[in-house]
């Protein structure tokens, strides 16, 4: 079931959302050559339980930081390490905050320094890729047209989605229903209405759409192990626009 949320639980998952904002924007400036994801991870658990919130990742089946640091052809859910990022490098960084029960969720992926213009426009892409699925979140589309705009868009500029891993449903809990694949044909799965919460996230390769574990069980990197990026933001379907919880 696709739940509906009441003005009060949007507003926490506004509170909880902005926090996400914020780590982000502060995580932003930190990315530079030299700082290890580890760094990025301490920086983000300090911000977030300074804004009374707690990390919503950290022990999540066991996931140990508050944070997935992913690195050029890590796709999500990479462990925050001793890995120095260096010039030229992308990270692709997810982060959720939890606000009086409620959920943010959100990632982005950062160039370090100087980065070849091929991959920066990787990162466009993706990043203009989850804001074509996002107009689609108005009343009465479709869920699968929001899978449908991200595919279109991202194959249209010579990229690929991954299929395994989805967008999803969020609010008192991290993952809800609906799951939100970024590829398929539109007008399909159930009609969306006026506060259901939802987690957009394409997660493009510059390469082949397949994607592999590696040992440690939760990093996930490109089967051509060319790089990858990730876009996500918490948006709520409304009467009019959907409304972004994780912007600032
Ligand atoms: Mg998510």
């Amino acid at each position: 079931m696709i739940t509906i949320k009441s003005q009060r639980e949007v507003e926490l998952m506004r509170a909880a959302g902005r926090v996400v904002a914020e780590v982000l924007h502060s995580l932003k400036q930190a990315v530079q050559p030299g700082i290890t994801t580890a760094q990025l991870d301490k920086i983000a658990e300090k911000l977030i339980r300074k804004a009374d919130c707690t990390p919503a990742f950290l022990g999540y089946h066991g996931f140990p930081a508050s944070i997935c640091a992913s690195v050029n052809e890590e796709v999500v859910h990479g462990i925050p390490s001793l890995r120095k990022l260096k010039d030229g490098d992308i990270v692709s960084i997810d982060v959720g905050a939890v606000f009086q029960g409620y959920y943010g969720d959100a990632a982005a992926t950062f160039p370090v320094g100087d980065v070849d213009a091929e991959v920066l426009r990787l990162l466009d892409v993706t990043r203009e890729s989850l804001y074509q699925g996002i107009a689609q979140a108005t009343c009465n589309h479709h869920l699968t047209d929001i899978s449908h705009a991200v595919q279109v868009y991202v194959e249209k500029h010579g990229f690929s989605v991954v299929r395994n891993y989805v967008g999803h449903g969020i609010g008192n809990q991290m993952h809800e229903e609906p799951q939100i694949p970024n590829f398929g044909k539109p007008g399909r799965g159930p009609r969306l209405q006026a506060g259901m919460a939802l987690a957009i996230e394409p997660m493009v390769n510059s390469g082949t759409w397949q994607v592999e574990t590696l040992q440690d069980n939760w990093t996930v990197v490109t089967q051509d192990r060319k790089w990858s990026a990730h876009f996500e933001h918490t948006i709520v379907v409304t009467e009019d626009a959907p409304v972004i919880m994780t912007a600032l």
